[in-house]
């Protein structure tokens, strides 16, 4: 019995294993691969021969164990492919889907290499079409779990549920040589436990050789189960700050899951009422299957589907299958959530919605899933801050999260609960479909925890079941029908070559900070010959939002505090009720967005009812907007910020507590003492902290002829809502209620007038 290791080597993608025995030989799983770094490997003929395969078993449906089938057909294979019946009804779309995007691609490239002048690695061809598929469809046979199929002589294959996707399973090879049968297991994708949708992963007593799937061997998902709670929060910040939620899905099983996720917040109304995409024409055949399917899922579930409140349909859901539905999406300005595939980036319509979002701070990309290393997803997860979308180099500027205990794939723990079902150690273990450094770390816990020796094996590895370990490598043929250009750098270098020979000229005038929407970050620290504009489109447009919350009036404070007091902090308490008492007399909470006393003051505004303003920086360190702003905009500047403070605020109310609180008193005064704007008081919260501290301000500043007794007459120290009120209205009735000017300062006011 002989086992050559064809993919998912020290790789997660482009599973692929040939087993030989009794004269016969069978593939397992003949996956794309989905790795930038190893996609050459697609274009590699088989080592061995497409026609001497007497069979092709499936685990599941995911393209990186079905996605190179098609060609394994073209190139000569016409033997039965064995599946599970929903693994072959969703091959069925995920291969003409596959199909599709191998075609845009083709063409996508033929014409950007014109356009760039050079060639690129791969022929400009499609890998396969979709009449490929066609002819490799008829070949799929299904089969039931826990079914046992003759497969050749003296071969059965049994197919179990491996809990990853709908249909997916661990195939488990009986091989009967001499009289003697030895068993093969192939974990598949091994899925999580108490998953919703589908059942638990299959576990084993006994198996003489295991080829196991390592994917997360080296880490623990962390905060399992808490998918929900992070869902909700992500989804509520997004839409706080006027943004999208994008989420690149697996249009299987992942986009189905999220939906499930989703369906329990609208139907808890746990999240606002926004319309929510899936952007897939795969997803609705994709649902379709799983109905039909539904004996494969597990019994919540089908109850769930027969009950009023089906996990797969919820009220604001949007399924959109043409490209003209698609693009409705892009033209919406209004918060909403956007599922759509590729899952890591690297194909499908999530494109298009990164392109118009990643440059949107109010944005939030979403990953849920693994990110193969070098694929589009990763980069962006990995916190590049370029990335190249569509043939252009884009900066980041969205938030960029991942909900964890989302992975359809067991974490470290769970593989080693998997395998210590195993009563007696394997004969032989081999960790596959992992990156290196995963693979090797979960040889080493076995080794800890279990005491059985694993071996990674290389790409082209071959090893002899029946012997003591000795492993050798088969050449791996080079491609043949393929024009590669071995002097050509690596297509990244190419086309960053390609950039700087166009940036050797004039720089080109970067003119999307005239865009709200992708105004760029930080990079302007380091240099940025366009800062004065940017200050000044940073202000326009704050001042543009501030004047249309307020519509004219200056109802407001603006409130100050210290971002790290948690909710049960009797300071964040405190700040809550004032506010909520302040919008209950009609004041609008202004505040920095972020957490802490920002948050209580936004909560207790929005508690009134009364307008909730949340002014945050995007800065690395800077705290991202809570969630309770009912208008917010990201400044660029402090002092753009502070200048919308002093401008809209009537007051500034100052909460006790630390580091911060002290500069904004200063910076109060700094304000007041130009002379050049209202005079507004400066209330301090906490006559225990307060107290003392204007003493000494009194002591040194005043005394030493920094500010003067007008400057101090403006701090207000006291401690209950009802002196705030009391302050406030006293302040207001003194200097008449005067509306803020909006016009000039606006620009698209001015344009409409
Ligand atoms: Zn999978």
């Amino acid at each position: 019995m002989k086992l050559t290791f064809l993919g998912a080597n020290r790789q997660v993608t482009g599973s692929r294993y040939c087993l030989e025995a009794n004269g016969a030989r069978i593939m397992i799983d003949c996956g794309l691969v989905q790795e930038r770094a190893f996609q050459d490997r697609n274009w590699e003929r088989c080592a061995i021969d497409p026609k001497s395969f007497s069979a092709l078993l499936i685990t599941h449906a995911h393209i990186d164990h079905i996605g190179l089938v098609p060609k394994f057909v073209k190139d000569g294979f016409h033997s039965t492919i064995y599946a599970t019946h929903p693994t072959v009804a969703l091959a069925d779309v995920m291969l003409r889907d596959s199909a599709k995007i191998q075609t845009e691609d083709a063409e996508y490239k033929k014409r950007r290499h014109r356009k760039e002048g050079r060639r690129g690695r791969h022929p400009e061809v499609p890998l396969y079409v979709v009449d490929d598929v066609v002819k490799a469809l008829p070949l799929f046979e299904g089969v039931d779990y826990l079914d046992p199929v003759r497969i050749a002589k003296g071969i059965t294959a049994t197919w179990h549920d491996a809990g990853h996707i709908l249909g997916s399973a661990m195939v488990e090879i009986a091989v009967t040589e001499d009289g003697q049968t030895r068993t093969v297991l192939f974990s598949g994708d091994i899925g999580q436990p108490n998953k919703p949708l589908i059942s638990d992963p299959s576990t084993f007593q006994h198996a003489d050789y295991v080829i196991m799937e390592s994917t997360y061997g080296e880490r623990d998902h962390v905060k399992e189960g808490d998918v929900e709670n992070q869902l909700e929060e992500i989804i509520r910040e997004t839409v706080g700050r006027g943004g999208k939620v994008v989420i690149p899905v697996f249009a299987v099983e992942r986009a189905q899951e999220l939906m499930y996720y989703v369906s329990r917040l609208v139907h808890a109304d746990r999240i606002p009422d926004i319309p929510i995409f899936l952007d897939s024409p795969m997803a609705s055949d994709v649902t379709k299957i799983f109905r039909k399917h539904r004996n494969w899922l597990d019994d919540e579930t089908r109850e769930l589907i027969s009950s009023k409140e089906p996990p797969l349909q919820f009220p604001g859901l949007r399924i959109t299958r043409s490209q003209e539905e698609s693009m409705t999406i892009n033209r919406l300005n209004t918060p909403c959530i956007i599922m759509a595939p590729a899952g890591m980036c690297n194909a499908g319509r999530i494109k298009h919605h990164l392109r118009l979002n990643i440059g949107k701070d109010q944005s939030t990309i979403v990953f849920v899933g693994h990110q193969a290393k070098g694929t589009l997803g990763r980069r962006i997860l990995d916190g590049e801050r370029e990335v190249r979308i569509l043939g252009r180099t884009r900066r980041v500027y969205a938030k960029i999260k991942s909900i964890d205990g989302l992975s359809a794939h067991a974490d470290r723990s769970g593989l080693i609960d998997w395998l210590s079902h195993l009563e007696t150690p394997p004969r032989r273990l081999f960790l596959t479909h992992g990156e290196e450094d995963a693979s090797l770390a979960l040889a080493r816990t076995i080794r800890d925890r279990l005491g059985w020796e694993a071996t990674v094996p290389e790409y082209g590895a071959v090893v002899d079941l029946d012997d003591e370990p000795v492993e050798r490598t088969v050449q791996i043929a080079e491609p043949k029908s393929v024009a590669f250009d071995a002097s050509a750098l690596a297509d990244n270098a190419a086309v960053a070559g390609a950039d700087a020979t166009v940036a050797a000229g004039p720089p080109a005038p970067d003119f999307e900070f005239f865009d709200s929407s992708i105004r760029p970050g930080t990079g302007f620290l380091h240099e940025d010959p366009w800062r004065v504009f940017r200050m000044q489109s940073d202000t326009i447009q704050g001042i543009d939002v501030m004047a249309r919350a307020l519509e004219g009036t200056r109802r407001s404070v603006a409130v100050f505090g210290s971002a790290r007091l948690p909710e049960e902090d009797p300071v964040y308490v405190l700040a809550r009720e004032m506010c909520r008492r302040l919008g209950e007399c009609g004041f609008a909470t202004i505040t920095g967005g972020g957490h802490g006393i920002m948050e209580a003051a936004n909560r207790g505004a929005r508690d009134a009812g009364a307008l909730s303003i949340g002014l945050n920086i995007d800065l690395p360190h800077e705290q991202a907007l809570n969630a309770f702003c009912d208008v917010s905009y990201t400044c660029r500047y402090f002092f753009v910020r502070k200048m919308l403070f002093a401008k809209y605020a009537r007051a500034f109310v100052i909460f006790a507590g630390g580091y911060g609180t002290m500069d904004e008193l200063f910076e109060a005064l700094t304000l007041i003492q130009t002379e050049r704007l209202a005079g507004f008081p400066v209330i301090l919260v906490g006559s225990d902290y307060w107290n003392p501290l204007v003493h000494w301000l009194r002591a040194t500043m005043y005394s030493h002829g920094c500010i003067s007794e007008t400057d101090l007459s403006r701090f207000v120290v006291l401690d209950s809502p009802e002196e705030l009120v009391t302050a406030l209205e006293t302040c207001i009735s003194s200097n008449g209620d005067t509306p803020v000017e909006t016009g000039e300062s606006s620009p698209r006011e001015a344009a409409e007038a």
